[in-house]
């Protein structure tokens, strides 16, 4: 088995310019992550909110943690201190509570809107309506301290690489529509979280700015140690 240096090593090599890596470091230790610190990678995906709050209080403090899992209402407290961007914004209530917490702070923070392109039905997400309906809304234009970068998404498991792309592209589509219909003057509304270690080479080539690899970097994860 090649080493984590060989791994994103490796992948560094197959993103483009305008693709961010975020390294997602869910069930693993800290030196597996500092392995990668070392070589200068500095952003990383957790989804387990006890979890990425022991390590931002153990690891460097110039990383940049991002949430990428699905966020509970109550749980968004724990980590407004000092995440850097939520991936999984699935619903008005997640989004308000984050702004609630965020006020506290004084913070803006940074967020992109999920949505449900898989056909499985257990995927998190907005429907492109449900979305515009909440963009629409007078509560989403009340929220000063959140600022929407983009949208995320998650493609079937499968092995059909046909429909993957297609549902890359579907997001890719649902976020150029919103830039053009409601983000049209806000510049930092420009990413497209999309790919992980089976397909993250499609998802770049379907439009993805920002790729979430774990297993790809760091090898298997061992689910029970959870
Ligand atoms: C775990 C996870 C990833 C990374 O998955 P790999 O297949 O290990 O690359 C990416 N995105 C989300 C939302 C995840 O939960």
């Amino acid at each position: 088995m090649n080493t984590i240096a060989e791994n994103i090593t490796k992948i560094r090599k197959t993103l483009t310019e305008n693709v961010q890596l975020v390294a997602v470091s869910k069930l693993k230790s800290n030196s597996d992550i500092m392995q990668t610190y070392k070589l200068g990678q500095r952003i990383f995906g957790e989804n387990y909110v006890q979890e990425i709050c022991e390590k931002q209080k153990q690891l460097p403090k110039d990383i940049e943690w991002h949430f990428i899992g699905h966020l509970q209402t109550n749980k968004v407290k724990c980590i407004i201190p000092f995440i850097k961007c939520i991936h999984g914004i699935d619903s008005l209530k997640l989004l308000k509570e984050v702004n609630r917490q965020a006020e506290k702070h004084k913070k803006i923070i940074k967020c992109l809107l999920q949505f449900h392109i898989a056909s499985e039905e257990s995927k998190f997400g907005f429907s492109y309506d449900e979305a515009e309906e909440m963009l629409k809304s007078k509560d989403f234009s009340e929220l000063k301290n959140v600022e929407i970068c983009g949208v995320m998404g998650m493609a079937s498991f499968t092995k059909n690489n046909t429909q993957i792309r297609n549902e890359f592209r579907n997001l890719a589509k649902y976020y150029k529509n919103l830039k053009e219909n409601y983000f049209s003057n806000q510049q930092s509304f420009k990413e497209i979280s999309m790919g992980m270690t089976d397909d993250y080479l499609i998802a770049i080539e379907e439009g993805s700015t920002m790729v979430r690899i774990g297993s790809g970097i760091f090898g298997p994860r061992n689910y029970n140690k959870k």
